[in-house]
């Protein structure tokens, strides 16, 4: 089985999240993808704004109706901060057979050099990186250090296509606290459910 893990803060979860996971699911043929929200971001110094539970309730109802995509609480129940190496080895430890695919986007990729055991993490997994707007073509040179030729040859192979999305959570944040409007930046139950509950005013 082929496993696509994504890991954030989904603070909340928006259509720059989803159109990467599919694009992953599609191009590189994966089976199911895990939607890992954190418990503490390890680069992150401010803590996510709204609780644990109102982002699980977010990625539940912005990834309701696709089977391959899932919610993972791994990390959520695993508490602490939140090293993307101690999911995968997990990961690992539970689905020995597995195939394991880290998605992120390439302004995560750019600080891989600052997460604990880049190394291990490119021995666990196949990163599928996907550019953000504002970042340029995809660069794996970040990964010279860590992975073998071989390993970013294979990651080169895995070039994931997709159309640039300039959407995040931070913007969508402020957007609400200007009382500008997020229609559209994300499924519909989801922004009901920013609106019901009140967030990010
Ligand atoms: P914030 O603005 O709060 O930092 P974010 O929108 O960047 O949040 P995260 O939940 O931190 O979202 O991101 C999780 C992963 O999704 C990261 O690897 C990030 O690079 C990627 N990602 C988020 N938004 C996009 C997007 N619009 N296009 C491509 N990748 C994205």
């Amino acid at each position: 089985m082929r496993i696509g893990i994504f890991g954030g803060s989904f603070d909340p979860i928006h259509y720059g999240h989803l159109i990467l996971a599919e694009q992953c699911r599609d191009q590189a043929k994966l089976d199911q993808i895990w939607f890992m929200p954190c418990a503490r971001q390890p680069l992150k110094e401010q803590g996510t704004i709204s609780t644990d539970r109102q982002r699980i309730e977010m990625i539940e109802l912005g990834i309701a109706g696709c089977d391959p995509f899932h919610l993972s609480k791994l990390e959520l129940e695993r508490g602490g901060v939140s090293y993307t190496v101690d999911t995968l080895e997990q990961i690992r430890s539970m689905y020995s057979t597995a195939e394991l695919f880290l998605l992120i986007g390439d302004d995560s990729l750019e600080s891989i050099c600052k997460w604990k055991s880049p190394e291990r993490i490119c021995e666990l997994s196949t990163l599928l990186v996907v550019a953000r707007p504002g970042s340029g073509d995809v660069d794996l040179s970040a990964l010279k250090p860590f992975a073998s030729k071989e390993k970013i040859d294979q990651i080169a192979t895995h070039k994931i296509e997709s159309p640039l999305i300039g959407i995040s959570s931070t913007d969508i944040r402020n957007r609400i606290k200007e009382g500008r409007s997020i229609r559209y930046l994300m499924p519909r139950p989801v922004e009901r459910y920013i609106q019901t509950q009140g967030l990010y005013k």
